[in-house]
């Protein structure tokens, strides 16, 4: 495949690295998914304003326009004509000549930025649908989990657990049985016709997709939607369960730790959010 590094696009295979780079080092960079059909990218201006934030926290300093990397987007998804793309952004400090914890100054960024296969669309039909067994588990990440860092090596250690156990993902809840959100993705409950997700704060990455639906039900649609907090109990005891993320879109949870949430079958609600998330979510 062809691949974008520090201004250039090349074969994959030529596209090389410092191993002095503090991305490898130290796991010290940012980086995005941005799912494009046919082209047509998903959530673009809000992904690009999220890496924006996240390099500002870090305090590395990257004079690339959202203009750039749409540029760089389009490139990417001509050059590997893919129907149903992801397009992987990532940015680290980048090589010193020595291995510091500080931030060296006058280093240049390394950017990277390459295609990769993803799904077809998901649909909103209950018996097409994809759906997902999770295993459930404390948090024990770090306590900047809102920053998109590189350094996943928290977020990969629950996931493999989901996926050992036979799972597709793994929901966390904080040390106060608190729901956060899951190792890939944020997570929604529904529990009599109402619709809840964590709140945003440092425990949660703030989800593209997460912000999409809030918005799109917010303008579309009278279902009562709230912004708290959730116990594992309420999880548990959750009539539909969601996990959501760019190439998700709205996951229907049909397994909690082997247990069938409601009947084990994606919920109604779920299927009107979906239905209305597939019909909005090129209009943000
Ligand atoms: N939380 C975490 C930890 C994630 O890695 C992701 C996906 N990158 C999400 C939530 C969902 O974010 P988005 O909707 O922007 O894909």
């Amino acid at each position: 495949s062809t691949v974008y590094l520090n201004g250039d696009y090349m074969n994959a295979e030529h596209a090389k690295i410092s191993p002095m780079d503090r991305g490898f080092l130290f796991g010290d960079g940012i980086y995005e998914v941005i799912p494009a059909y046919n082209g047509n990218m998903l959530g673009f201006a809000a992904h690009i304003e999220r890496m924006k934030n996240g390099l500002n926290e870090l305090e590395i300093v990257l004079d690339y326009t959202a203009d750039t990397w749409r540029e760089i987007c389009q490139q990417l998804c001509e050059k590997n004509h893919g129907e149903n793309l992801g397009i992987y952004l990532h940015v680290s400090r980048g090589a010193d000549t020595k291995r510091a914890h500080a931030y060296p100054s006058g280093i240049t960024p390394t950017v990277f930025a390459y295609a990769f296969e993803i799904p077809a669309q998901p649909v909103s039909d209950i018996d097409n649908a994809t759906t997902y067994t999770v295993s459930v588990e404390q948090d024990k990440r770090w306590q900047r989990c809102h920053i998109k860092s590189t350094a996943l090596l928290g977020n990969v250690i629950h996931y493999q657990h989901g996926a050992a156990a036979g799972n597709k993902e793994t929901i966390l809840y904080n040390r106060l049985d608190e729901l956060t959100e899951a190792s890939s993705s944020n997570v929604f409950i529904v529990k009599d016709g109402v619709i809840s997700t964590p709140p945003l704060d440092n425990q949660i990455l703030p989800g593209i997709t997460r912000w999409l639906i809030l918005t799109i039900l917010h303008s579309h649609s009278d279902f009562k939607v709230q912004e708290r907090i959730i116990t594992k109990q309420e999880l548990f005891a959750a009539d539909e369960v969601w996990i959501t993320s760019a190439t998700k879109e709205v996951g229907p949870v049909v397994k909690l730790n082997g247990q069938l949430v409601a009947d084990g079958k994606p919920g109604k609600i779920w299927q009107q959010v979906q239905s209305l998330f597939t019909e909005h979510k090129f209009d943000y």
